[in-house]
């Protein structure tokens, strides 16, 4: 399996998931045009789009998607809250924490529920060809563990410190930030307490450009994984 982002900030997110001949698409956050080309043109092999949740720059090219004949899954928060009839909502029922695993092509799918300022956001476990994919943005925070992970791709958003230091930006949007995204030192933390025997490369995403610092994130997120982990930052795209 080979985790590719597309593009990785807040002016628009997409990434490709590959096995094979089948690929899958996590998020709708670039023109259709640019998925076409990560493609090699062969849109046609993409199994799905899976969204995480409906903010515009994970979900503002659905339409096109669909308009393309590609199938596009969502949680039912999600599916309502953008309001595309043809949006396939996959079953995560009130007080569970994740859906029963579904099958797209040679993937199997498990969602989970995420903590964001979104009607019912998720991230999503994705298996095939022997491999655990753990794709997991705009989180606060993540309260599982995913034994056997092979690919970790999880936000990397802010560091505290940067943040703190920011006088340009409003109270209540740091309040946001602080509420709603992945801070560094909370993400070492949770990897931290990881089985990573059997993983073998962690992307880093979403990284803010007021409050991040990519070389340093990445530092720091080798300290906490050890030494044969392959860390590397998802560029804006
Ligand atoms: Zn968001």
């Amino acid at each position: 399996m080979i985790f590719t982002p597309i593009a990785s900030s807040s002016a628009g997110n997409a990434y490709l998931v590959t096995e094979g001949e089948s690929c899958l698409l996590l998020e709708a956050g670039v023109s259709f045009r640019r998925i076409q080309q990560a493609t090699d043109y062969q849109a046609q092999r993409l199994e799905g789009c899976l969204i995480t949740h409906e903010h515009k720059d994970h979900s503002g090219h659905v339409k096109k998607l669909l308009e393309n004949g590609v199938r596009v899954y969502a949680s039912p928060g999600t599916a309502r809250t953008l309001e595309e009839q043809e949006i396939i909502p996959f079953p995560l029922a009130e007080g569970k924490n994740m859906s029963p695993p579904f099958r797209l092509g040679p993937f199997t799918v498990v969602a989970f529920r995420t903590f964001h300022d979104a009607a019912e956001p998720v991230g999503y476990l994705i298996a095939a060809g022997g491999e655990q994919l753990i794709f997991a943005t705009d989180t606060v925070g993540l309260a599982y563990r995913f034994p056997g992970v092979t690919i970790l791709a999880v936000e990397a958003n802010y560091d505290d410190e940067i943040l703190s230091r920011n006088t340009r930006l409003p109270e209540s949007r740091i309040k946001r930030v602080r509420n709603s995204h992945m801070e560094i030192n909370r993400l070492c933390q949770w990897l931290e307490g990881l089985d990573l025997s059997h993983c073998k490369e962690l992307w880093l995403l979403h990284l803010s450009d007021a409050s991040s610092n990519e070389s340093r994130f990445i530092d720091l997120a080798e300290r906490a994984v050890g030494p044969g982990i392959a860390v590397r930052a998802a560029g804006k795209g």
